[in-house]
C-alpha cells in the first residue's frame, strides 16, 4: 500500500522563495508552487519540475506572493517556458486587475511594477484561470477584516487557509504600484504593452528589493508594500500543519494567527513547521508572533545574497522563545554556518540543519 507524502521543499534559489509542496498519495501526490524564485536560479525550479515525467508537470496551484523580483521572476520564466510545459489549475497573485477593483479612493492615477504587470499579461496570454476561488472578494486574495479567515480547499485533501494580505496592504500597494509603473512609463493593465517590454527583455537580472527595513533595527519593522501585500497561508493536511510567511509583515501575521487560534478554540496555534516571513529578516519576526504559535521547527530560505539573511536577532530570539527549536536552512552559508557552533545562541540554543535534510522537510506518514 502506498503512503501519503507532505514535503515541503524549500528549493535552492538564492536569496529568494520558490517552495515547492507536495502532499497526497505518494504515487501521484497533489502539488503547490509557492513563487518561482529569482531569475539567476530558475535552473534549480526548471530541473525540480523536469524530473517529473512530461504528463505530469501539473500544479493543483502556483501562488505568486508578491512581486518582489526574488519571488516573481521564476514565475516569468517558468509561463514562458514551453518545453518544459508546467500548467497550473489556479493560480493565485493579486495583480492590476485585483487592486483596480479595490475602492483606492485617493490613488489619483493608475498605473504597477513592470514584474506586475508581465505577470499579468503571461497568464492573460494563456488564458489560465486566475484566483478563481476569490471571484466573491473581487478576485483579490485578501483577509478581510472581519468573520472568519478564508479557507479554501485543494484538491487532494489540504486546507488553505489565508492570513495575509489584507485590504489596507492591497491598497497600500496599489499606491505603490501606481507610482513605480509611471516612472517606468507603462500603463497598469495594459497586456500588449506589457508583453512588448517582456520581450525586450531576454533575462531577469535579480535585483534589490525596494524595501527599506534595514533603516531601522527593530524588530517587526518592516514598511514595504510589496512584502506587506504578500499572500501568506497556512495549509493543513491530514492533522498536519504548516505556515508559509512569504515576506508578509509580522503584525498581519499575527493578527490572522489569533483570528485562527480563536477559531481553533486554542491559545497558541498549533504548527508543525513555519517558513520564516522575508527570509528571516528581523523587521518580519518579534516576540509576540512567537507567542501566538505553538511550534518547533522553522524553514529559511536564503542564501545570505544581498541583505545577509537571516539576520542573527531572529535566530537568538527563536532561541530565546522556541528553545530548542530545530531551524532549517536551504544553504549552508556564511550567514547560516555560524548557527551550527554549540552555544553559538545561548539559552535554549537551536538545532540547526543543513542542506541536504535542511532543503526538503518530510511530514509524511
Ligand atoms: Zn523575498
Amino acid at each position: 500500500m502506498s503512503g501519503h507524502v507532505f514535503v515541503v521543499n524549500c528549493l535552492p534559489v538564492g536569496h529568494g522563495d520558490c517552495i515547492l509542496v507536495e502532499y497526497g498519495d505518494q504515487r501521484n501526490p497533489a502539488r503547490v508552487l509557492i513563487d518561482g524564485g529569482p531569475a539567476r536560479s530558475y535552473q534549480a525550479l526548471r530541473d525540480a519540475i523536469g524530473e517529473l515525467p512530461p504528463d505530469r508537470r501539473r500544479f493543483d496551484l502556483l501562488v505568486v506572493t508578491h512581486i518582489d523580483t526574488d519571488h516573481i521572476d521564476g514565475v516569468l520564466i517558468l509561463l514562458q517556458d514551453e518545453e518544459l510545459g508546467a500548467e497550473f489549475d489556479d493560480v493565485w497573485f493579486n495583480g492590476w486587475p485585483q487592486l483596480k477593483s479595490l475602492s483606492a479612493g485617493r490613488a489619483r492615477d493608475v498605473f504597477a511594477p513592470p514584474q506586475g504587470e508581465f505577470l499579468g499579461h503571461l497568464l492573460h496570454a494563456r488564458g489560465q484561470a486566475w484566483n478563481r476561488s476569490f471571484a466573491a472578494d473581487r478576485g483579490c486574495v485578501m483577509v478581510a477584516d472581519r468573520g472568519p479567515l478564508p479557507a479554501r480547499e485543494l484538491p487532494g485533501g489540504a486546507t488553505i487557509t489565508l492570513l495575509s494580505p489584507r485590504e489596507e496592504n492591497l491598497l497600500k500597494l496599489r499606491r505603490t504600484w501606481v507610482e513605480a509603473l509611471r516612472d517606468a512609463g507603462m500603463r497598469p493593465g495594459d497586456w500588449d504593452q506589457a508583453k512588448a517590454r517582456l520581450d525586450a527583455r531576454a533575462e531577469y537580472r535579480p535585483r534589490a528589493p525596494r524595501d527599506d527595513v534595514y533603516a531601522t533595527r527593530k524588530f517587526g519593522s518592516d514598511t514595504s508594500a510589496a512584502n506587506g501585500a504578500s499572500i501568506a497561508f497556512v495549509l493543513d493536511y491530514r492533522g498536519r500543519r504548516v505556515l508559509f510567511g512569504a515576506d508578509a509583515h509580522v503584525s498581519v501575521l499575527t493578527e490572522g494567527l489569533r483570528r485562527l487560534a480563536d477559531g481553533l478554540g486554542v491559545l497558541r496555534v498549533p504548527l508543525d513547521a513555519v517558513k520564516l516571513s522575508h527570509h528571516g529578516s528581523m523587521a518580519n519576526i518579534d516576540g509576540t508572533f512567537l507567542d501566538t504559535i505553538d511550534v518547533s521547527r522553522f524553514l529559511l530560505s536564503t542564501n545570505g545574497a544581498y541583505f545577509r539573511h537571516p539576520d542573527p536577532e531572529t535566530i537568538l530570539l527563536l532561541a530565546e522563545r522556541a528553545p530548542g527549536a530545530e531551524v532549517r536552512f536551504n544553504y549552508r552559508c556564511r550567514t547560516t554556518e555560524v548557527w551550527e557552533r554549540p552555544g553559538a545562541a545561548p539559552g535554549g540554543g537551536i538545532r540547526a540543519v543543513y542542506p541536504p535534510e535542511g532543503q526538503v522537510l518530510d511530514l509524511g506518514s
